[in-house]
């Protein structure tokens, strides 16, 4: 659902600043933001909607992700630090590792590229 409402509605009629996405299933997240016309899209990131997810969600990661999203805000609003743009950052938390994953722009992209 959320995948849908950015492909087929947010980027074409919103024209956000940012999108500061993230997601969590089970014990891991990922968060990124993304910036309208630098870089990849979510559509870039995912181009197919994932299968559903019924594992279960436990609620320190949601409390984790919801700070990552709220400091890359916070630096978007200041002005300050490098925001996770370009890049995914994707935390496991069964290991405790955080890893930053590079994304890259779809030059066909039916969102931000060339069609
Ligand atoms: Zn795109």
């Amino acid at each position: 659902m959320e995948l849908y409402y950015f492909k087929h509605n947010t980027f074409q009629t919103c024209r956000p600043k940012a999108v500061f996405y993230g997601s969590v299933s089970s014990i891991c997240v990922q968060v990124t933001t993304v910036i309208p016309g630098e870089g990849s899209c979510l559509m870039c990131i995912f181009p197919e909607t994932p299968p559903p997810d019924e594992t279960a969600i436990i609620g320190p990661t949601c409390g984790l992700i919801g700070s990552l999203q709220a400091n890359e805000v916070i630096k978007f609003i200041t002005g300050s630090g490098d925001l996770i743009t370009h890049r995914m950052a994707v935390w496991d938390g069964r290991t405790g590792d955080l890893d930053m994953m590079p994304v890259e722009k779809n030059p066909h992209c039916p969102v931000c590229g060339k069609g």
